[in-house]
């Protein structure tokens, strides 16, 4: 194995739910390709969440429809259960269905305003259960909205009579209404009120205690994302500058990106090292990305060398991986 090939896992670990193998997603553009998501690896065990963070147009929504089978990728594999989820028979997909959920970011948009809530919580378990779903559905939908703080009496309403919050307690239980492996959160609580956004995600917690699922978390929220993940990868331009547990993301942030996010988006802690690598100017254009290293024209700390071999995410210890040449 090239020193280039060491990203993050280098074979799918036998318990993970979800593993994503050096995927790529390409379109072609006016005038190029726009190489939206590159060589990208990480794997989700079940229980375990992995927060994906960075700024708007850096792959990670792209990310989260290659791993919901929404498109295929380029390149790379995405793996659910260990299986190729665009070589699965037309039984396994429906596995895949049943074991894989997502939350969006607008609870507005994503819920069917024609719809009841009991309709809505419950289209999954019809839509996979068929005839078997009768008898269920009735109970089901009772335990689903108290699990997510919902009175009884919202099964008769429709979205429109709901706050932002409740509708995306809404979104939640459907999500989760066939207990799945793995629940893809797509900026969740984005668009919500601050104040409400805590009880969101305390919420998706405690769901995920109950059903022991695999979460992946994308947002550009830091400090939603710290409170919900395990590991962390921060996503730069399409690839993953830097991937590590939680813990040593914020207290030894080693990528000057993730550092620069972290001066911008947390209060100083003098426990933290002084983050002064403050991001400057525009993320460039992934249609002609800078040569080198994606990151240099906006890096503090660049040197020559970074606008002529891009660096490779490589592991300093612990399972921190970084992509950096003056990263040690
Ligand atoms: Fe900055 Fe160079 Fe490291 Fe890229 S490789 S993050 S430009 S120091």
């Amino acid at each position: 194995m090239t020193i280039q090939d060491r990203t993050r896992p280098a074979t799918p670990p036998a318990s993970a739910v979800i593993t994503i193998e050096a995927v790529s997603k390409v379109y072609p553009v006016r005038g190029g390709v726009l190489k939206a998501v590159d060589n990208v690896s990480l794997s989700i065990p079940r229980g375990k969440t992995v927060g994906v963070v960075g700024e708007s147009g850096c792959g990670k929504t792209t990310l989260s429809r290659l791993v919901l089978r929404m498109e295929p990728p380029t390149e790379g594999r995405v793996l659910f259960g260990g299986r190729d989820v665009w070589k699965l028979g037309r039984s396994e997909r429906k596995g895949f269905h049943r074991g894989v959920a997502a939350v969006f970011q607008d609870p507005y948009s994503s819920l069917n305003p024609r719809h009841r809530v009991s309709q809505i919580v419950l289209e999954p378990v019809r839509v996979n259960m068929g005839r078997e779903s009768g008898g269920l559905s009735r109970v089901r939908l009772n335990d689903l909205l108290r699990s997510v703080g919902l009175p009884e009496a919202a099964a008769g309403l429709y979205p429109h009579e709901f706050s932002g919050g409740q509708r995306q307690r809404i979104a939640i239980a459907r999500a989760i209404s066939l207990s799945p492996d793995l629940v893809v959160l797509d900026e969740p609580v984005s668009a919500l009120d601050v104040s409400i956004r805590a009880q969101i995600l305390n919420l998706l917690k405690d769901l995920q205690q109950q059903i022991g699922g695999a979460y992946l978390f994308i947002a550009h929220d830091l400090a939603a994302v710290r409170h919900m993940s395990d590991e962390i990868a921060v996503m730069y331009l399409g690839a993953v500058v830097e991937y590590a547990p939680v813990q040593a993301i914020y207290n030894a942030p080693k990528h000057p990106y993730t550092q620069g996010l972290l001066a911008a988006s947390l209060p100083p802690d003098p426990r933290r090292p002084n983050l002064d690598a403050t991001i400057f100017g525009e993320i460039p254009s992934p249609i002609d990305p800078p040569s080198g290293c994606r990151f240099r024209t906006r890096c503090p700390i660049a040197v020559a060398h970074c606008a002529e071999e891009r660096p490779p995410l490589r592991e300093r210890g612990d399972g921190h991986l970084v992509a950096c040449h003056l990263a040690d």
